[in-house]
């Protein structure tokens, strides 16, 4: 079988790659449906892109990679194809946008979109083996127990990262790029619950408040959530993405309000209430609990100094803890680092230095936070790769 573009990975990216590319192009997945993630993303509504995307959310070792693909196909881009297909969505919030039916809707549309091209889909088809040779790309796959050999001028990769295998996710994007001699950024799990020595937060399981949670010198002012085996919620999400094993973490448990200037402007009409009470009124009852047996929570208000109150207050605002590792690539949104930048063009996502050969989506050393970025990312390198190829 002879073809202009064979896409591997029937994705996010790759089904954006393969509407764009036009004829002559093949798509492959070894799963049973395509954008199975999609399918599951955003608790099923899918938060597929967001109002605030722009390169400083992206985490790459070249910050600047993503600049042009994002900037020629953007959020504004895709508002456009999802509101052209009548698929009703809303901002929930911090600018992110999700479906108000199914994510299906989503895949449902790239289908349609690639089908409009006459770009076509193999399922259940796994790839034996890749060589090239003379300026063409020969695939062997199974299909249905028989082996197939494709033959294309242009070859996608598109399988994605190394987050939840239980989806599908494997490593051949990066088995792939060292086949080619491209460097690989190491890959390491993202948007990830961070974990603790055992029982550290048990007790405090279900506890949620609005926290901001730095690492490495990057604050996310989000909700934060104990869990039994550690921290969650998506101010620890986007965190996690910018820490290594090791590290510490800085967790503001009251960013909005100074705890000393509460606890003294209440000293003054209500002092002889218990300092546990007073902070009651500021952090869930629970985490205050849990707090006794950390910090000197001891007698009333007006038994507090102005300086307690400030040691408090800071104990409260700098809370440093060191995770003892991450919940990892099963529960991983996504996957920092992969394929390295350096190797590839940033305006068509094309090897540098082998002919026809392409890396896209979660595959490449791009990264988006939480809240509709890493779609928007597919998206966009998706767009990029397959405009180029139908030009070309
Ligand atoms: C639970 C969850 C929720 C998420 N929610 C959101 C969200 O709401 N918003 C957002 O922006 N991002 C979200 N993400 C991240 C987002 O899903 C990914 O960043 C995005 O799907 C990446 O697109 P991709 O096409 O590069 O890879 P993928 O979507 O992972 O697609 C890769 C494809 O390649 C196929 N494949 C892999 N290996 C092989 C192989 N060896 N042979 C053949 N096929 C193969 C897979 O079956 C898959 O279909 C979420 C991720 C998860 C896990």
């Amino acid at each position: 079988m002879q073809i202009k573009t064979l896409i591997l990975g029937a994705g996010a990216a790759g089904l954006m790659c393969a509407a764009h590319a036009g004829p002559g192009t093949l798509v492959i997945d070894h799963a049973r449906a395509p954008g199975e993630k999609i399918r599951i993303s955003g608790g099923g509504r899918c938060n597929f892109t967001n109002l605030g995307t722009e390169p400083a959310r992206f985490l790459s070792q070249n910050p600047h990679f993503c600049k042009s693909a994002l900037a020629r196909y953007t959020q504004w881009d895709f508002i456009e194809l999802v509101s052209r297909h009548g698929i009703a969505w809303h901002e929930k919030t911090l600018g992110q946008l999700f479906c108000d039916g199914k994510a299906t809707q989503i895949v449902a549309m790239l289908l349609r979109e690639m089908e409009a091209v006459g770009a076509e889909l193999w399922l259940q088809t796994s790839l034996r083996e890749l060589t090239h040779a003379d300026g063409v790309y020969t695939a062997r796959v199974e299909r249905d127990g028989r082996e197939t050999v494709i033959r294309a001028a242009n070859l996608v990769v598109a399988t994605g990262g190394r987050s939840i295998p239980k989806m599908g996710a494997t490593g051949l994007a990066y088995e792939i790029a060292g086949q080619f001699g491209h460097a690989l950024v190491a890959p390491r799990p993202g948007l990830v619950p961070l974990t603790f020595p055992e029982g550290r937060f048990a007790g405090l399981a279900g506890v949620s408040l609005p926290a901001r949670v730095t690492a490495n010198g990057t604050s996310f002012d989000e909700a934060l959530l104990f869990t039994h085996r550690g921290l969650s919620g998506p101010s620890i999400l986007q965190a996690s993405s910018y820490w290594h094993e090791g590290e510490e973490i800085t967790v503001n448990l009251s960013p909005a309000l100074d705890p000393a200037a509460h606890l003294r402007a209440a000293r003054k009409g209500a002092g002889k209430r218990s300092l546990t009470t007073e902070l009651r009124q500021i952090l869930p009852e629970r985490l205050v609990a849990h707090l006794t047996d950390q910090l000197d929570l001891s007698g009333n208000l007006a038994d507090l100094s102005d300086k307690r109150a400030e040691t408090l207050s800071d104990s409260l605002r700098n809370w440093t803890l060191r995770p003892s590792g991450s919940e990892g690539w099963r529960t991983a949104e996504v996957t920092l680092g992969g394929v390295d930048t350096d190797g590839l063009n940033s305006k068509t996502m094309a090897s540098k230095t082998v002919p026809g050969l392409h890396f896209i989506g979660e595959a490449v050393d791009v990264t988006g936070w939480l809240g509709g970025y890493n779609f928007q990312w597919a998206w966009a390198s998706g767009a990029a790769a397959g405009r180029s190829l139908a030009a070309g």
